[in-house]
């Protein structure tokens, strides 16, 4: 980071002198560029799947060149394995869900590697999947439990200045907000989290948060059921803060 820092401030005295010698002004050096983050999209579904899948790929694909990273989406779960983690920077698994078929090497391959470093990030139904693999579920944080509102609610945002937070203040999204069977606070950070009474409750409902596993770092969104949610600014901007987080070492 900082040796990028130096870079452009170097790139940025040469562009100053050959603008002063030269008014018409040559084009600015190309800077090192780091390398994108590559992306595994997982939307494999065992149970219930989601109309927003669709949206789901076709937004993150259009984010990703402007953004520095690579999505590769797939429904193929053969590409859960060493040698496939192994090109890969961030597993995610989006609109996820059910009992998925993978194999006990798979499943140990996984958490072998966001162990060993890799970024994971799970979004909305990724806590819907694997009830029966528990190493799965303390990846993802938690297991949904169920959707009392869907609804208009407010998000709070418990930690602007996190780097997955992706957004500062709170906002108000048509969503088919989730509860989980315990409370994963304690365990993780929570970023993001539902105003109760904007939806008539009271309690603690965390929505998003991150943590280490251990060399690598996990992150869960709860919000995606609607493909209005993957259109809205507000969610692209935490999906690309999740995204650089979990796939920065
Ligand atoms: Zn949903």
């Amino acid at each position: 980071m900082r040796q990028a820092s130096v870079v452009l401030a170097l790139a940025f005295l040469s562009a100053c002198r050959q603008s002063a010698s030269t008014p018409a002004g040559p084009t600015p050096p190309t800077l090192p560029a780091t390398p994108a983050i590559r992306v595994l999209m997982l939307t494999a579904t065992a149970g219930f799947r989601h109309d927003s899948i669709a949206a789901a790929r076709e937004v993150l694909s259009a984010l990703a060149p402007a953004n520095n990273f690579s999505i590769s989406a797939t429904e193929d779960l053969n590409r859960i394995n060493a040698a496939g983690l192994s090109e890969t920077d961030v597993v995610m698994f989006a609109l996820t869900s059910g009992e998925l078929a993978l194999s006990a090497p798979q499943r140990a391959a996984l958490i072998a590697a966001i162990n060993d470093g890799k970024g994971f990030i799970g979004i909305h139904s990724a806590t819907d999947t694997l009830y029966e693999f528990p190493d799965y579920g303390r990846l993802v944080g938690a297991y949904f439990k169920e959707h009392p509102w869907t609804q208009v609610g407010r998000v709070i945002v418990e930690d602007p200045s996190h780097p997955a937070a992706g957004v500062r203040d709170a906002f108000s999204l048509e969503e088919e907000f989730y509860t989980f069977r315990d409370n994963p606070r304690g365990r993780v950070q929570v970023l993001l989290r539902l105003d109760p009474a904007s939806v008539g409750a009271i309690g603690d409902y965390p929505l998003v948060w991150a943590h280490a596993f251990g060399n690598g770092r996990a992150y869960y969104n709860a919000l995606g059921h609607f493909a209005a949610t993957w259109r809205d600014q507000r969610f692209q901007s935490q999906l690309i803060a999740a995204i650089r987080w979990t796939g920065s070492r």
